[in-house]
C-alpha cells in the first residue's frame, strides 16, 4: 500500500487562491487519472475518477474504497481510496514561490496514480475579493476582469503531480 499526495500548481495573476469548487474535500468533486497496473504496467487508456461521496465495497472482506477495479491486461483487482483533510487551496504565495498545493490524498493498492487532470468545477478569489465559481479548467486558461480591483485576472500554467506520502 502507498500513498500519493495530489499535488497542484500554476500561475495565478492577481488570484489570491483557487481550489475544487467545494474545497479541496468537496464531497460530489471528482478527482480524474489515469491508473497503472502495479503488476504488469499496464496503463488505463482513459482516466477513471474517484469522488468522496461515490463508495463501492471492496470484492474480498469488509471494506470500502473509492474506486475497485481489475487490470484489463492481467486481471489483478486492486483500489483507491481517498484520504480527506489533508487538502489546501493553492495560494498566490505558494505559486510565486514556485510550489505545488496538496489537493487530495490517496491509496493505492495494486494501481498507481498517472497523469492528472483538471476537471470539475473549480473557484477562486481574486485579489481584491472577488469570487469565481464554475471556473473549467480543461481547455484554455481562465481569463477575466476584475472589476472590483480593476485588473485582469489569470489562471495559467496547470501543473500537477503526484507525491509519495512517507
Ligand atoms: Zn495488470
Amino acid at each position: 500500500m502507498v500513498n500519493y499526495m495530489l499535488m497542484v500548481t500554476a500561475d495565478l495573476e492577481n488570484i489570491a487562491n483557487l481550489q475544487p469548487q467545494g474545497g479541496c474535500d468537496d464531497p460530489n468533486f471528482s478527482y480524474f487519472f489515469k491508473i497503472k497496473c502495479g503488476r504488469c504496467g499496464e496503463v488505463s487508456q482513459k482516466e477513471t475518477c474517484v469522488t468522496l461521496n461515490e463508495i463501492v465495497p471492496l470484492l474480498q472482506g469488509k471494506g470500502t474504497a473509492h474506486l475497485v477495479q481489475k487490470c484489463k491486461f492481467c486481471g489483478r483487482d486492486g483500489t483507491v481510496t481517498m484520504i480527506p483533510g489533508k487538502g489546501k487551496p493553492l495560494t498566490q504565495e505558494l505559486s510565486e514561490g514556485g510550489k505545488y498545493a496538496p489537493l487530495m490524498q490517496f491509496d493505492f493498492r495494486g494501481y498507481e496514480p498517472e497523469g492528472f487532470v483538471f476537471r470539475g468545477a473549480w473557484t477562486a478569489e481574486s485579489i481584491a475579493g472577488t469570487k469565481y465559481e464554475d471556473i473549467d479548467l480543461s481547455g484554455e486558461d481562465f481569463n477575466e476582469y476584475d472589476e472590483k480591483g480593476e485588473c485582469p485576472v489569470m489562471i495559467s500554467n496547470l501543473c500537477s503531480k503526484f507525491e509519495v506520502v512517507k
